[in-house]
């Protein structure tokens, strides 16, 4: 199999298999329990937790163990109206996560006014549109960190100078750009700050929200008081161990893992534009994720090229993996202005991705435009 579909999920790394077996081997005992075992167990999480932090250059304290990055972007926006009262609006890019869009949503059903700021069609978010829509009434600013579909990454310096002279709170989703590309939670200006860690070699169904200290959130799970009283439940303590084995290993392979992707990642789109006509890079102009390729190629259904790359045994993607097989132009291209059309390819490199597998990809590409190509128009 050649896996290129790292923005959908990854390989768990041998180490954090190992850590979390040992874990659910020996370290049994509920960390909220009073004797030895259950101590070790303790440890063993604050030492995920450190580790966590440093990857994002947070505090442990900072850190809350969550399901994921679905659940840390659904609480972030589910504590809008608690992170100021009498706020009235929320801010969001047109292009985040359907885990932030779908709660954007609900909270526009219970009348408070959303704004969707849009972006271009290389992706640049527009800064204007945020000024303008800045006041004392909004209660939170949420703009990712990278897009999953295209890699593009946001201005969130900007984002937050701007939110600053409001004083307003602003969430990034991280779930993409961590593990990728640095992130400094201390430095970037945001308070609220998402991960996943299935998506750098780490267990699916385990996640943080970062909450900067001196911000006041209400619990999003209540009842055991875990998690520093933001999120109970008795912890994933080998999901939390895998974790923190991933952090790691993620930080331990900068600067080197990002620069080897991104020569990877260009080898792969030169080999292509090269041989096949009628395809563009989207948001080839600026900054960009060093693993993510989105290649629109005129003339043909992407679901066809997936398939017929699947029956080859190489795995890539349309786009989202939670959007797959809806045949619907994705709403991250529709607001970068992408009429419906041509297939949308995503490859999403690992730093386990090796150079023979993108070339043998960006080989077998030609043919299978053609054969597609060939067989009629797809629209
Ligand atoms: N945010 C982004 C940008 C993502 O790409 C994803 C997953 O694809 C998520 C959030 C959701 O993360 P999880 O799968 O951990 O719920």
């Amino acid at each position: 199999m050649i896996y290129l579909d790292n923005n959908a999920t990854t390989r768990p790394a041998p180490e954090v298999r190992e850590a979390m077996a040992c874990s659910l081997e020996a370290d049994f005992a509920n960390p909220s329990s009073p004797y030895g075992p259950a101590r070790k167990v303790v440890r063993a999480m604050a030492e995920a937790r450190e580790s966590v932090a440093a990857l994002v250059n947070a505090s442990p304290g900072e850190v809350v163990f969550t399901s994921g990055g679905t659940e840390a972007n659904n609480a972030v926006l589910a504590m809008a109206r608690s992170l100021k009262p009498d706020g009235t609006r929320v801010i969001i890019s047109s292009v985040e996560h359907a885990s932030v869009l779908a709660p954007a949503g609900c909270l526009a059903a219970q009348g408070l006014e959303v704004v969707y700021l849009p972006v271009n069609g290389d992706g640049n978010l527009d800064l204007d549109r945020l000024t303008e829509s800045l006041d004392d009434r909004t209660a939170l600013v949420s703009v990712m960190m990278a897009n999953n579909e295209t890699g593009i990454m946001m201005p969130l310096e900007e984002v937050c100078s701007r939110a600053a002279v409001y004083g307003i709170p602003v969430h990034s989703d991280a779930v993409q750009a961590a593990g990728k590309s640095p992130v400094s939670f201390a430095d970037s200006g945001v308070c609220l700050l998402s991960l996943s860690m299935h998506k750098l070699h780490g267990p699916k169904g385990i996640g943080v929200l970062l909450v900067g200290d001196g911000l006041e959130t209400e619990p999003w799970l209540t009842g055991g008081g875990q998690e520093r009283n933001r999120r109970g439940g008795t912890e994933n303590v080998a999901g939390i161990v895998g974790a923190g084995v991933a952090a790691r290993l993620a930080l331990d392979s900068f600067p080197e893992a990002p620069a080897r992707m991104r020569r990877l990642r260009d080898r792969f789109e030169q080999r292509v534009l090269g041989r096949v006509s009628g395809v563009r890079v989207v948001g080839a102009v600026g900054p960009r994720l060093p693993n993510t390729s989105l290649l629109l190629v005129d003339g043909v259904e992407a679901d066809a090229v997936i398939s017929l790359l699947d029956l080859e045994g190489i795995c890539c993607s349309s786009g989202s993996a939670c959007a797959a097989g809806s045949h619907e132009t994705s709403h991250v291209l529709t607001a970068m202005g992408f009429q419906p059309g041509p297939g949308a390819l995503r490859i999403s490199l690992s730093r386990e991705s090796t150079a023979e597998e993108v070339d043998l990809v960006a080989d077998r590409l030609p043919a299978i435009v053609d054969q597609l190509r060939n067989a009629g128009p797809a629209f």
